[in-house]
């Protein structure tokens, strides 16, 4: 059976869903955590797998044909290997793909791989071991590196860094990051650091975020709230309205563009 496509109210196409499968993380990122930690959700209110896959098979068979699986950090999910196969089964997925810290990567490539995810984002905001320890408070390089390794010899490419910047792709760290990228091959984007309650974001330089008049996304977070728009305070829960009506709604308060969030973190919205 042909899908679907579905449109929003401006007329723009929405096939993109990203998924974040916990608020959890083995990082501390200084623009994404604050340094006193947070108030995690408890396990209860972590949307179970079965309740994910009720949410995408909704939203492939209206016409969602790319997924993203994000976290916090996807990998501390435990079992996400197994819920990235159910996903990989369905038809209509044409492209899946999981932005991660890739701390973990090394461990868990080749099974990702195995499983059918196609490619990795992966965040990168330097290369210095010592400006990666200040920025992720506890991270250690290494891993990184390893990590990337272990995506580009599963074949999880293209592999494309995240670069998280201030300003300009021109600042110290974005450029050690670029020269990385290009000395192995690698696609690197930039993307400015956001700010949910003011409501400060930019396009991705090397990328489609950012870009309201070509927005085609919807988010799924992982205490189960469909939200329309990053920069947005709306949100429907699966668990409340059941997954066809929160997507529908979702759908229909897509904003022109977005505005302010004061409802959510960067943490538990996966970006
Ligand atoms: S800010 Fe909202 S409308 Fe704009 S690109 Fe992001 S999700 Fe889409």
């Amino acid at each position: 059976m042909e899908a679907q496509s579905m449109y929003d109210s401006f007329n723009r196409r929405i096939n993109y869903l990203r998924i974040s499968v916990t608020d959890r993380c083995n990082l501390r990122c200084r623009y994404c955590m604050p340094a006193e930690g947070v108030q995690l959700l408890s396990h209860d209110e972590i949307l179970r797998f079965d309740e994910i896959m009720e949410v995408v098979d909704i939203a492939v068979a209206r016409g969602v044909d790319k997924i993203r699986i994000t976290g916090g950090e996807p990998l501390v999910r435990k079992g996400v290997v197994e819920l990235i196969a159910m996903i990989a089964k369905l038809e209509g997925v044409k492209d899946l793909g999981m932005t991660t810290n890739g701390l973990l990567l090394e461990q868990y490539a080749v099974a990702l791989k195995e499983a059918g995810l196609m490619r990795v984002n992966i965040s990168m905001d330097t290369t210095d071991p010592d400006r990666y320890r200040e920025i992720t408070r506890i991270g250690d390089i290494s891993l990184l590196f390893r990590g990337i390794k272990a995506a580009v010899s599963a074949g999880l490419t293209p592999v494309k860094l995240n670069c998280v910047i201030k300003k300009t792709p021109e600042e110290p760290d974005a450029q050690l990051v670029k020269r990385f990228a290009e000395d192995n091959g690698l696609q690197v984007r930039f993307i400015h650091e956001m700010n949910l309650e003011t409501g400060y974001f930019r396009p991705v330089i090397g990328g489609d975020g950012g870009d309201c008049k070509k927005c085609n996304r919807l988010r799924l977070t992982s205490n189960g709230i469909i939200k329309p728009c990053l920069f947005s305070s709306d949100g429907f829960s699966v668990r409340e309205l059941g997954a066809a009506i929160a997507l529908e709604k979702a759908l229909r308060a897509k904003p022109k563009s977005g505005g302010v969030n004061s409802r959510d973190e960067f943490y538990n919205l996966g970006g």
